[in-house]
């Protein structure tokens, strides 16, 4: 084998979930990750049914390679089919370009330092050596990864950009293809699509001609096509991560950790021990990524990043920005059919977003926590292809085991809750008892399919009585008051009243 620069540094990964897991003592669901740059949840679009033609023809090859991901890239990206590469994220991109340049006895330029360190890999890989000196080929992050700066173009040509974070910065050297750049850019980031590894790059028709000869020949799946091609569908929208970083920004600077400017997704935080910082967070299951002179934080959205904040304030002995709630639970449940993750505060302020695919029974969902007042993050993904009934009733169930983890010993609650809701020509009447017995007496005059089975997957998972008789003659009225009534009646019965246990028998 061909021996690599005695400089050569390999990527390196953060460990595994599951590992970091295991060393602090906590269980993987609490691990919250703020080091990978990408978005807290998947792109929606994201679904089994995104997949299933895919899946029905994986003992074949895509005779013929993409062409319709290629010419939803050329047109998401205002450029013609003959300019996309396509590669297994931009990862893949940068090695060919690497390659494809330079050689043994050239040398790269790469912009800045620090910056993406697979930029240094490929040209190391490649053969050549890392220098200013006539380069073969000059690299740019832009915006930069780690710092978050969005720089001036190099002048060097051939040129080849990184523009993982392009959604984010708005801006892009694509218009330059025709001058010496080729652009590069993924579906990891804003697509929310890290794990199906999908990139392209944008050159001149001959360059990417020439590329597309040095790539392999298939270098994505068709499952990850199918991803790409339906997360196109819809453009993403960074703007709530956007103003989350700002946010974020703000109450840094406010505890006196002044985070670099960033037109990306994330902030490069300086400090003066980032080893110890990252080891203090890492034992609270936030974790961060480690540099010589800061950390960098991926921002997820305003539940997790409170977290981090709060633990920042600890860190640096100010009092905390953010007020976390208590009484909380992140759970995970996977069966054979479905996958769901719960992120759920008992004293929220009704942030809501359950996304599984199941339609109605998502919005009820919603409703039934909004109601109660929880903040609620739901999402995963179920067999939907043999209908609604497993995901919704896992997600019942999810959210069921949730609320009884987050309610904990049940010490000092209401226990009883009730309310009246009328809907249109609905009116449901309902009750709750969080005494710990499960029970469901759930009267709808009419119901959608699997409302009635929904609640009673609630009850059982929660552990909690669940009384409720509805009456309409819309049936998505009848279900959607008896949902806003379970969730008006838990609004009262989770509420803390005092610090006993709320029976005469002296248990729950
Ligand atoms: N470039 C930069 C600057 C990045 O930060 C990353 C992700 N860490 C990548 C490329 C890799 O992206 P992909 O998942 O598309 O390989």
């Amino acid at each position: 084998m061909r021996a690599l620069p005695s400089e050569f540094a390999e990527y390196r990964w953060a460990p595994s979930t599951n590992e970091i897991a295991a060393e602090v003592g906590l269980d993987p669901v609490e691990i919250v990750r703020f080091d990978g740059n990408v978005p807290a949840a998947p792109s929606p679009t994201a679904r089994p049914g995104a997949i299933a033609a895919a899946l029905a023809c994986t003992n074949e090859y895509a005779h013929g390679g993409f062409p319709q991901l290629v010419d939803g890239i050329a047109r998401y990206a205002g450029v013609e089919p003959e300019n996309v590469v396509l590669g297994a994220g931009a990862d893949d991109l940068i090695m060919l370009c690497a390659r494809s340049f330079a050689g043994p006895g050239d040398s790269g330029a790469i912009a800045e330092t620090p910056t993406y360190p697979v930029l240094r890999v490929a040209a190391h890989v490649a053969g050549a050596e890392i220098g200013d000196e006539s380069p073969a080929v000059t690299f740019c992050c832009r915006p930069n990864n780690p710092t978050g700066s969005f720089g001036a173009l190099p002048a060097g040509r051939p040129l080849v950009v990184d523009e993982a974070y392009f959604e984010y910065a708005g801006d892009t050297a694509a218009d330059l293809i025709q001058d010496g750049v080729v652009v590069l850019r993924t579906f990891s980031k804003a697509f929310g699509l890290a794990g199906a590894r999908v990139g392209y790059a944008l050159a001149a028709a001959e360059t990417a001609a020439e590329l597309n000869r040095r790539q392999a020949p298939q270098p994505i799946s068709g499952i990850s096509a199918a991803l790409a091609l339906a997360a196109l569908r819809g453009l993403p929208d960074v703007s709530a991560q956007v103003e989350e970083r700002e946010r974020c920004a703000h109450v840094l600077a406010g505890l006196g950790l002044e985070p670099l400017p960033s037109r990306t997704n994330f902030l490069f935080v300086p400090v003066d021990e980032p080893e110890e910082l990252g080891a203090a967070l890492m034992l609270e299951g936030l974790v961060v990524r480690v540099f010589p002179d800061g950390i960098r934080w991926s921002i997820r959205d305003r539940e997790d990043d409170d977290l981090l904040l709060e633990a920042l304030a600890r860190a640096v002995d100010r009092p905390s920005p953010a007020s976390v709630p208590t009484r909380r639970a992140r759970h995970v449940r996977a069966t054979a059919e479905t996958r769901f993750r719960v992120r759920l505060a008992l004293d929220g302020t009704g942030l809501v977003r359950v996304q599984t695919g199941a339609g109605i029974y998502d919005h009820l969902l919603e409703q039934l926590a909004f109601h109660a007042g929880f903040d609620l993050a739901l999402d995963g993904v179920g067999d939907l292809e043999t209908g609604p009934h497993h995901t919704a009733e896992d997600a019942a169930l999810a959210l069921g085991e949730a609320l009884d983890r987050a309610l904990g010993d049940r010490r000092g609650i209401a226990r009883y809750g009730d309310a009246v809701v009328p809907m249109d020509d609905a009116v449901a009447r309902g009750a709750v008892d969080l005494g710990g017995r499960p029970a469901s007496e759930i009267r709808l005059e009419l119901d959608p399919g699997l409302a009635e089975h929904v609640l009673r997957s609630l009850a059982q998972a929660g552990r909690l009585a669940i009384n409720v008789e509805s009456t309409g003659r819309d049936e998505h009225h009848v279900a959607e008051a008896a949902f806003k009534a379970v969730g008006r009646s838990l609004r009262a019965a989770v509420r803390l009243e005092s610090d006993v246990l709320p029976s005469t028998k002296g248990r729950v």
